[in-house]
């Protein structure tokens, strides 16, 4: 009995510290992981469905132990599909431009692509990231229009390229859009906070 309680305890400690470390978790630029990898960052920009710039800086912050993941994508593409690299939309996304973006598609077709600012999307814990491939020119791959359409056999191809190099590192798809990766499944965020912008 005695055991046991003090194996609890332990346990206890053990997740505590854990949960502990993953709020304290850093978000780290992923351009460092991969010098091939290109940025398209467009909420940095004014080429996105808002027409605004609600990003500081186009770079591409993730919690590490997600960035970490990226490099067996890159890994499984130079195996399976040489001079492809990954392109980078979107990563952690600060929850202020979570609210700008809400606020422009609330009540029309859009929404269902953006998270309520209230419940929050996993991008505001830098634990999802949005992207493409691109070729060795660094090109963008032709995926077919990100909402309707019918696809041609190479736009499915490539879809299904970059699904199988994302899931081979460990990040599971969104349905809805074949962009969106986690790196981190909502109930295991549980307990942490959206990050502030570093
Ligand atoms: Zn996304």
């Amino acid at each position: 009995m005695c055991f046991l309680r003090l194996s609890l305890a332990f346990l206890l400690v053990t997740l505590t510290s854990f949960l502990a470390l993953a709020k304290k978790e850093p978000l780290v630029d992923v351009s460092a992981l991969d010098k091939r990898w290109v940025m398209d960052i467009r909420y940095a920009t004014t080429k996105n469905f808002t027409g605004k710039v609600l990003y500081p800086a186009a770079r591409c912050l993730l919690l590490a132990s997600v960035a970490k993941k990226l490099p067996k994508a890159q890994a499984y593409l130079d195996k399976h599909a040489k001079g492809m690299r990954l392109m980078f939309k979107d990563c952690y996304r600060p929850l202020s431009a979570q609210k700008k973006m809400w606020e422009i598609v609330k009540g029309t077709p859009k929404a269902r692509y953006v998270a309520n600012p209230k419940r929050g999307s996993i991008h505001n814990y830098g634990a999802a990231v949005d992207l493409t491939l691109a070729n060795k020119m660094g090109h963008e791959l032709d995926m077919g229009t990100p909402f309707l359409g019918k696809l041609t056999q190479a736009q499915v191809d490539n879809r299904r390229l970059l699904r199988r190099a994302m899931v081979h590192a460990g990040f599971k798809q969104l349905s809805i859009e074949w962009w969106h990766f986690d790196g981190i499944v909502w109930r295991a965020l549980k307990g942490r906070s959206p990050k502030r912008r570093p």
